[in-house]
């Protein structure tokens, strides 16, 4: 027991034998940080559009005037530096590091950013990934954000479990695709939130259905949407869906995510900004 310990463990974070309370595993934020609001964005598997999903949303959010910050947790598959077309190396000094601006001022750290080679291939273990998720928390210095979005590391396991212990989540927004098995995604990410008592902002289903240029058409490829139903059956309020889009792949992919106008969102950003 500390000499000066007041019985109140909440306050402290000594692991003494007296201890009545379990101790938080949420890490501490930066001290030159002053972070809001943290929405996660999970998906059941990757490929799915999640990182697209994170970028949208936080363009959206910085459009409104909001600062706006991604942090990306998907160690393994990052996307978001490319996204937004950044390939310099993140500054790093005894205080911490920093992270980097897009062009519309959204702030950034992901692996990505810290590598020599972003084309070498993480293959770090689950703990080592969620110890570097953690740091990009408590050691980078966000500065004043009011939404940090983190592109979660794909599926309900370990990981993304860790990660979202270990981070203040305000809300999850959970994606999908038509191809996968949706109730079982949305049930298990659904259950994830409910053990940490986050809600579920919303669903977005991305790859929806495909809009004929020439006739307006809409196409669901991939077979019918299922996706409100489920909304309903779990009590989630926002469904959004994005159809599958070809100017969307390409300025995702050629980093001009800050280009991509589609209103097909609007409903998660309300959701969002009215949590
Ligand atoms: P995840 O983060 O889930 O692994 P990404 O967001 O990186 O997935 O998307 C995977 C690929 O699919 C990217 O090349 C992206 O441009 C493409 N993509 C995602 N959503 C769409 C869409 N609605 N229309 C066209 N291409 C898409």
């Amino acid at each position: 027991m500390s000499e000066n310990c007041n019985h109140n463990c909440s306050e402290c974070s000594s692991n003494c034998g007296e201890r009545t309370e379990p101790q938080s595993m949420i890490e501490k934020m930066n001290e030159m940080s002053n972070i809001k609001k943290v929405i996660g964005v999970v998906s059941g598997k990757g490929g799915v559009g999640k990182s697209l999903v994170t970028s949208m949303l936080a363009v959206k959010m910085r459009q409104k005037g909001y600062n706006t910050a991604i942090l990306d947790a998907d160690i393994t598959g990052p996307s978001i530096p490319k996204a937004f077309g950044l390939c310099e190396k993140a500054l790093s000094t005894e205080m911490g590091l920093f992270p980097m601006d897009t062009k519309t001022g959204i702030k950034t750290m992901s692996i990505n950013l810290l590598l020599d080679d972003e084309t070498s291939p993480v293959i770090w273990r689950g703990p080592v990934i969620a110890g570097a998720v953690k740091q990009f928390w408590s050691d980078v210095i966000w500065g004043d954000v009011d939404y940090m979005f983190v592109d979660m590391p794909p599926g309900t396991g370990d990981v993304p479990l860790t990660v979202f212990q270990s981070l203040p989540v305000d809300g999850i927004v959970v994606v999908t695709s038509p191809q996968e098995l949706v109730s079982m995604i949305v049930g298990k990410a659904v259950n994830m939130a409910e053990m940490m008592n986050i809600p579920v902002l919303g669903i977005v289903e991305n790859m929806s259905y495909f809009e004929c240029p020439d006739c307006g058409k809409k196409h669901s490829i991939f077979g019918e949407s299922h996706v409100d139903e489920l909304a309903k059956q779990y009590n989630i309020n926002t469904v959004s869906k994005i159809p599958i889009d070809k100017t969307i792949a390409q300025k995702c992919d050629s980093g001009k995510a800050e280009e991509i106008n589609c209103s097909c969102i609007e409903d998660i950003v309300n959701a969002i900004e009215s949590k």
